[in-house]
């Protein structure tokens, strides 16, 4: 039996990042840039008025005060977007709006709220320095600033940051595109009626959702009987717009019926083996085609397909981006409850955390099957291999749950 720690590394050794795209802003969000994105002009790229108000010189105001304001007459107004540029006639003003270009020789703005708000001419009831309400070319960034370091993952500011810089697209590593394909002669999708011996499929849907959830775009392939010519076929439809792969059941550790390791096996290039831990324990990853694109073959319980996809897939996800960074320390609370767990595994308990507390409560149902305790749990209370029972009052790692 493998570790769990032996078995991720070997996953994320046998990764290839995926290479890098030119991805329009609207397609990049969550992407990874590959390369530092500099400014090609300066932010903002002209002066312009941070306030609505009057464009002066400030030497016209030498003296203003409210018991006797500086009146001078209002020579027009600059709107945002006016691209023509003004002359301030010495002992005049310009009304000025947020973002408007500043008029050549005005060197200061006056707000708004320091005047009478005049149109033919204005009281203005308090001098200003020059510079006062400019926003000065290059004052956010000058050309060859870094604005997105490489290795961001690119966030809505980060977008934003982007566009204001007149960007159009980018080069990044874009979020992997996931396809999950469930087997099992007894499955229907949920919605129609169920026969004695058949069960409503649910793997597909929550692996779908959980790749989503880490921000991958995932789709749900129709099931998939327990056939090898089927499982290949499927296999190999997949592939075609997918660039991970997870396959849910059939890879347990006996029958023929175990149709995804008898069809996978045949390739060569995925392996199957036993992980010591719980639930979970019968695992297979390899890669396929010529993108050697990953595939995970995960059990068919729900629970152990939910814990595996935590464990071994969200980590793929990152390193398809070439962002895997390990994690530091897992937090920890203390059990209301003991616990118990197989010696030698590493035990993944359905708990409810009590983060403010520090309190985590193991629920009832740790059976692989039972997906309805899973639901009533919001983090994993990791046993480590040498332990085989604890009890209320010790502290353990746990592991939250998105
Ligand atoms: P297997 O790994 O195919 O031997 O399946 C192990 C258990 O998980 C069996 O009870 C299956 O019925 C159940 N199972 C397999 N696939 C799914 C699925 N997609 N949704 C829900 N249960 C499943
Ligand atoms: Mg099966």
């Amino acid at each position: 039996m493998d570790s769990v720690d032996a078995y991720l590394d070997d996953i994320l050794a046998a990764i290839r990042p995926l290479p890098p795209r030119e991805l329009k802003l609207a397609d990049a969000l969550g992407a990874v840039l590959t390369d530092d994105v500099t400014a090609q002009y300066p932010l903002p790229s002209f002066d312009n008025s941070a306030m609505d108000g009057y464009a002066v010189r400030a030497a016209d105001l030498t003296g203003a005060t409210p018991d006797s304001p500086v009146v001078l007459p209002v020579d027009g107004e600059v709107a945002a977007g006016e691209t023509g540029r003004r002359n301030l006639v010495p002992g005049t003003v310009i009304r000025i709006m947020t973002g408007a270009p500043m008029p050549a020789d005005a060197d200061a703005v006056v707000p708004v709220e320091l005047t009478n708000a005049g149109t033919a001419e204005v009281a203005i009831r308090q001098a200003v320095r020059p510079g006062n309400a400019i926003r000065r070319t290059g004052g956010d960034a000058q050309p060859g600033d870094v604005l997105v370091t490489a290795g961001t993952r690119l966030g809505a500011v980060h977008l934003g940051v982007l566009a204001a810089a007149g960007r159009a697209a980018v080069l990044a590593r874009p979020r992997p595109r996931v396809t999950v394909i469930s087997t099992g002669n007894e499955l229907v999708d949920p919605g129609g009626p169920l026969i004695p011996g058949q069960i409503w499929e649910s793997n597909a849907t929550m692996l779908a959702a959980a790749a989503r959830q880490a921000g991958c775009p995932a789709r749900r392939y129709p099931i998939v009987r327990d056939a090898t010519d089927a499982v290949l076929a499927a296999t190999q439809d997949a592939l075609a717009d997918a660039d991970l792969l997870i396959t849910s059941g059939g890879v347990s550790m006996g029958a023929e019926h175990d149709v995804v390791k008898a069809a996978l096996q045949t390739l060569g290039t995925v392996r199957f083996r036993k992980v010591a831990m719980q639930p979970g324990m019968p695992q297979g990853f390899g890669t396929l085609g010529s993108a050697g694109t990953p595939i995970f073959t995960l059990p068919g319980n729900p629970v152990s397909a939910y814990v595996s996809f935590r464990l071994f897939v969200r980590p793929a996800l990152d390193a398809l981006q070439d962002s895997y960074r390990e994690r530091g320390k897992l937090p920890q609370a203390v059990l209301t409850a003991a616990v118990r767990s197989p010696e030698g595994k590493r035990s993944f308990l359905r708990g409810v955390l009590d983060g403010p507390a520090g309190l985590v409560t193991p629920v009832s149902g740790q059976m692989s099957h039972q997906l309805a305790s899973l639901a009533r749990a919001n983090a994993l209370v990791v046993v480590p291999e040498q332990v085989t029972s604890l009890d209320a009052g010790e502290t353990v790692d746990v592991l939250e749950l998105p």
